[in-house]
């Protein structure tokens, strides 16, 4: 499957804990080119789950991303990006610097993100967390397509994800 993104843009990955994000950004993406929730945590406390850091990691997140965009410069962003209000908030930030985002769903079985989320090799999250996020990713996946995003991708099929080929146009 291809998936064309325009570049520059912002790319949401949306999806719960074991979707396959930072695996997606790493196949996809230069190291920096990919802003991650889990990096700033790290960097701020040694642990990529401290949630006591999450304030500030998205503190930091937020202003990478205005310096990348400012500089017109491909973004991915790879947090969860479950939560409409923080959508909303990387929209905006795009907004300013009239570029696109496009946003890349993991629509997976429930059972896939929690098999590959007991299989990371980094933090692994409780199963309880899941579940209560794959909740949120199902009301994402009803909200973004009136979000308005330059291009929506959904991915449905966890067997062929390693075989999308992502082709970038330039804008
Ligand atoms: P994230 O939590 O959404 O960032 O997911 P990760 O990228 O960390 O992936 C979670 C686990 O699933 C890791 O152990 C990956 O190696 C594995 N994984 C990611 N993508 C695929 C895939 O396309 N196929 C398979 N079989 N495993 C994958
Ligand atoms: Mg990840």
């Amino acid at each position: 499957m291809k998936l064309t993104i325009p570049d520059p843009a912002l790319v949401l990955l949306v999806g719960p804990s074991g979707a396959g994000k930072s695996t997606f950004a790493r196949a996809h993406f230069g190291p920096t080119e990919i802003v991650a929730s889990d990096a700033m945590r790290q960097m701020l406390s040694n642990d990529p789950a401290d949630q006591g850091a999450s304030a500030e990691a998205f503190a930091l997140l937020s202003i990478l991303i205005n310096g990348r965009l400012r500089r017109r410069l491909m973004t991915v962003v790879d947090a969860t990006s479950l939560r409409a209000a923080n959508r909303t908030r990387y929209r905006r930030l795009a907004a300013r610097y009239g570029l696109p985002v496009v946003a890349v769903a993991f629509d997976l079985p429930a059972r896939t993100f929690h098999a590959r989320n007991r299989g990371r090799d980094g933090r692994v999250v409780e199963d309880e967390v899941v579940d209560w996020q794959i909740e949120q990713m199902a009301r994402a996946l009803s909200a973004m397509p009136s979000e308005g995003y330059a291009a929506l991708h959904v991915l449905r099929d966890p067997d062929t994800l390693g075989l999308v080929e992502l082709v970038r146009q330039p804008a």
